[in-house]
């Protein structure tokens, strides 16, 4: 076996601005275009984040805090409120409000960044002994409410930060797995591999500041899962600190022993213990990456097409396609929004991989494409949304600046059950949201049996724009509920989906979920009140 050990990324990345989406030095204004379509549309208010806010003063004893230090060492307890600020809730834009209004009541007692499992274990055995509330934090990109966790009944509640844990443990090059840490951002794991040959293949949107142990405690999915897989079928193995001792899952490419154990620990929102190791597939860093656009007369025909292609095991690396408003309006390339449309529905597609496998795979996927109707655009359209496929959340902030209220939804169901799924949130968001709400959806991924849709909604943000969203998100989540939907494709439980939950996997289901945190978690000091009904 080709080993290589302990490589560490080559330079830091910034921290995420407290209140808004990623790196502060890329926040700019909306576009002119986009700046001028709003105005019409919503009107134009200024609605800037509070220049100062107040963290609450932390609560944890100072014996507490001593200990900590003589566990991790003094650097890695944290207790400054800049610091605490960083590690309050996610980037949802409920959690966005929340720190633009200066509520910050989530915020931690403590921000504590262990090196190693070990470290991870020993906070854990302290939490338990003190009776401490830990919430995992990745990369803080959680939209689910996944790192607001219920403080009450706790001596205190610790953001149990992985930040430090990035390296690249193993490579092994004739099996193609490597073991990554947590704390890894998607650009350093990605640069890490690409210096070994190699690629992990997973792309949300986001990639730039999610982690590895992220990605696999919310089963995350990608822009390229078509062609990569989903990141929960890229886990081959697990290393897990419980509070009950360590679980370390993966010893073959495929068993029989038993139900499938990594999957209780996939998706478990650091509810059930903290993954500290992820062993994952790997592949070649592709040669070639090519992505075109195409044209659909409709939204219906688009899809049509899409589960052809599935269902013939011809999915290309990258899938994807807006419906007619969200086409309209170019959000698939934010830098053109308010720019005109030739009308229908947009599609992408994408080809990564040895020249020769892209060409077959493109040749086969025109040829249905077109007969099926669909106007190929050329690269130009492919290679513009490649270009600016992490741009969108910034887009985000530039909105609620201007006083728009926008957020995304997700959800997934089979083929047989899409129209009712999209008429049925559709509408609901509409009418919570009232006149003039702009609701548009993109399928972001496909599969033989189903399609996941994603909406994106805009409207005038109201006075208290929380008190505006949270029943629109309540009425889509009911209509989700409603049609036999899942409430999530790939954004997780959280405490924002939880309410949905048990409708989905059942009484039963939810006390399966139950049964294994009182095993794991006894006193339940991780990330209380989330995930688990
Ligand atoms: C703008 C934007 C775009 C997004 N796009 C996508 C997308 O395309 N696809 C997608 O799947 N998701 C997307 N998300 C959601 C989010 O990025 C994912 O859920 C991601 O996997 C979270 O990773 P993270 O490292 O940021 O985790 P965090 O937000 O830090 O944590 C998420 C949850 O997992 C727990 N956790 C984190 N690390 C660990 C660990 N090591 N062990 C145990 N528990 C842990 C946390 O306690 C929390 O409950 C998006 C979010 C935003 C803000």
């Amino acid at each position: 076996m080709d080993q290589t050990t302990s490589q560490t990324p080559a330079t830091e990345q910034t921290e995420m601005h407290p209140s808004r989406w990623g790196d502060p030095e890329r926040v700019t204004p909306l576009p002119d275009a986009a700046r001028g379509l709003i105005e019409m549309v919503f009107g134009l208010q200024d609605r800037p984040a509070l220049a100062e806010v107040t963290v609450p003063a932390s609560g944890l004893d100072s014996a507490l805090v001593a200990e900590l230090a003589g566990l991790l060492g003094s650097d890695h307890v944290l207790l400054d409120d800049a610091t605490r600020r960083l590690r309050t809730r996610g980037k949802s834009t409920p959690d966005l409000l929340r720190q633009r209004s200066g509520d910050l009541d989530d915020a931690p007692d403590a921000v504590v960044r262990p090196g190693n499992h070990e470290e991870v274990a020993a906070v854990l055995t302290w939490a338990v002994q003190h009776h401490v509330a830990v919430v995992p934090f990745g990369g803080g990109t959680s939209v689910t409410g996944g790192l607001v966790a219920r403080r009450d009944g706790f001596a205190g509640l610790i953001s149990l930060d992985l930040i430090r844990m990035k390296r690249l443990l193993e490579v092994d090059h004739t099996s193609m797995t490597a073991t990554l840490e947590p704390g890894l951002r998607g650009p350093e794991a990605e640069a890490l591999l690409a210096a070994e040959g190699l690629t992990l293949g997973h792309y949300p949107q986001s990639f730039e500041y999610a982690t590895i142990g992220g990605f696999a405690a919310t089963r995350s999915s990608g822009q390229s899962s078509a062609g990569y897989g989903r990141f929960d079928a890229l886990v081959v193995g697990l290393r897990v600190a419980t509070p009950r001792g360590e679980v370390s899952l993966g010893s073959s490419p495929a068993n029989a022993a038993g139900p499938d154990l990594r999957q209780l620990f996939l998706g478990s929102e650091g509810a059930f213990g903290v993954i500290t190791a992820v062993t994952v597939r790997v592949r070649r860093l592709p040669a070639q990456k090519i992505y075109e656009g195409w044209h659909w007369a409709s939204f219906v025909e688009g899809a049509a097409a899409m589960r052809t292609l599935a269902q013939a095991g011809m999915l290309p690396t990258v899938i994807r396609l807006s419906d007619e408003s969200e086409t309209a309006i170019n959000l698939a390339r934010p830098s053109e929004i308010g720019a005109e449309s030739s009308g229908g529905c947009m599609m992408i597609t994408g080809y990564e991989g040895e020249p020769e496998a892209v060409a077959a795979k493109r040749a086969a996927v025109t040829s249905v494409l077109a007969g099926l109707g669909g106007k190929p655009l050329g690269e130009e359209p492919g290679q513009a949304w490649a270009h600016g496929r992490f741009d969108a959340p910034y887009l985000r902030d530039s909105l609620l600046d201007v006083g728009v209220l926008a957020e995304t939804l997700e959800t997934a169901a089979f083929w047989s059950n899409i129209d009712d799924l999209y008429a049925g949130v559709k509408g609901a968001l509409e009418a919570s949201l009232g006149d003039g709400a702009i609701v548009l959806c993109h399928i972001s991924h496909v599969y033989e049996t189903g399609c996941s849709l994603y909406f994106t909604v805009a409207q005038k943000a109201a006075e208290d724009a929380l008190g505006q969203w949270l029943p629109a998100k309540a009425a889509a989540s009911d209509a989700i509920t409603k049609v036999g939907a899942t409430i999530t494709h790939h954004h997780a439980v959280g405490t924002d989906h939880k309410p949905w939950l048990t409708a989905e996997i059942g009484e039963l289901g939810a006390s399966i979920l139950r049964a294994v945190k009182a095993d794991l978690d006894p006193t339940g000091i991780l990330n209380p009140g989330v995930l688990i009904p």
